[in-house]
């Protein structure tokens, strides 16, 4: 099978199972899985953070991070299509008592300086929420945001007394993209939630990196939302696994959509319409589309080919070089 939908799709390797099995574990919430602290502080070290906090997803560890920035009534500035505001059920607004501020995003899925600016409420007036941070998110839809924008946006939001966070739920693929280790991609942030369930190939688990002021608040957050487990350290080894294993290889899922983006652009009936990191967005022929789908599906090629806007495909650690060119090879049948 080749699933293309998307980077969660990887299962725990033979090894990475083997890791898990032999992990040494404790009672997290008391404190004492040796294999969750030795997670915590080896992302936290390689982030160049204070420390960390294991999390079982990036939505709550997005959410606890939100609600470690900010109380009852603040606001959260964000981009329109970010995972932190779209994607999260609106918990930040549910759960969080926090308001969010969207901002539509440039064509590279920055936000525009003057409209973060404009954004911004006036201290002290009671009709507005209080403006408290700047959310951004690297890789925001595969695309490596510019290092030099997320200078100038979190150099803002500082003079204007925001915190800043990064959802970094692939910001090892922005690490290995740019070439850049993981604490030049994490210096510009207070906090930044790491996802190791995508491309790193871990089953679940995401890491919050920020101060130990932070990371404190965070903690009883997490708590509060349901996440304080107990021998979590059996979940954290996977992603201990995929730390050590797994981060380098990235560059193979980056190559990997590059050539399936070469080889899907000499097909008629098929758009390339971006290509960066591990993702790929294109446009099939409308018609096409649902022939398309269960065709390739019959050739045991997962993806969902949507006629009304870009199908999203993804490489990842089960997804070869040889497996792409089948790709191509079926795509290139299926639309003669
Ligand atoms: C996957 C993802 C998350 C977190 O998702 P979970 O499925 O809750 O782990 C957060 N942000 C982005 C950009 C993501 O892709």
């Amino acid at each position: 099978m080749i699933d293309l939908r998307s980077d969660t799709v990887t299962r725990p390797s033979a090894a990475m199972l083997q890791a898990m099995v032999s992990a040494p574990l404790g009672d997290d919430v008391m404190g004492d899985d040796p294999t969750v602290i030795r997670l915590q502080s080896a992302v936290a070290e390689r982030a160049g953070k204070a420390a960390g906090l294991f999390f079982p997803s990036g939505t709550q560890s997005n959410l606890a991070a939100l609600m470690a920035h900010c109380d009852r009534g603040d606001e959260y500035l964000v981009g329109q299509l970010a995972h932190t505001y779209k994607y999260e059920g609106g918990g930040a607004a549910v759960l969080g008592s926090i308001q969010p501020q969207p901002i539509e995003h440039a064509e590279d899925g920055s936000l525009p300086l003057e409209k973060l600016a404009a954004a911004v409420k006036p201290e002290g007036d009671p009709h507005f929420a209080r403006t408290r941070l700047l959310a951004l998110e690297n890789t925001f839809h595969g695309k490596l945001i510019p290092a030099s924008y997320i200078q100038a946006a979190t150099d803002w939001a500082r003079s204007v007394g925001l915190g800043t966070h990064l959802d970094g739920a692939r910001v090892f693929n922005a690490a290995v993209a740019s070439g850049k280790p993981l604490a030049d991609m994490c210096e510009p942030f207070d906090s930044v939630s790491i996802c190791f369930s995508k491309g790193l190939g871990a089953p679940v688990g995401s890491v919050l990196v920020g101060s130990q002021g932070l990371i404190s608040r965070a903690r009883r957050w997490r708590k509060m939302l349901g996440g304080g487990l107990r021998q979590s350290g059996v979940l954290a080894a996977a992603c201990l696994y995929a730390l050590e294993h797994n981060v380098d290889r990235l560059a193979d899922d980056h190559a990997n959509a590059r050539a399936l983006a070469e080889g899907l652009r000499g097909i008629r009936g098929v758009k390339v319409l971006s290509q960066d990191t591990n993702m790929l967005f294109v446009q099939f022929e409308p018609a096409r589309c649902d022939a398309l789908t269960a065709a390739l599906a019959n050739e045991d090629i997962l993806l969902r080919a949507v006629y009304d806007g870009p199908t999203r495909l993804v490489t990842h650690l089960e997804v070869s070089a040889d497996d792409v060119q089948r790709v191509i090879q079926a795509v290139a049948k299926h639309l003669r």
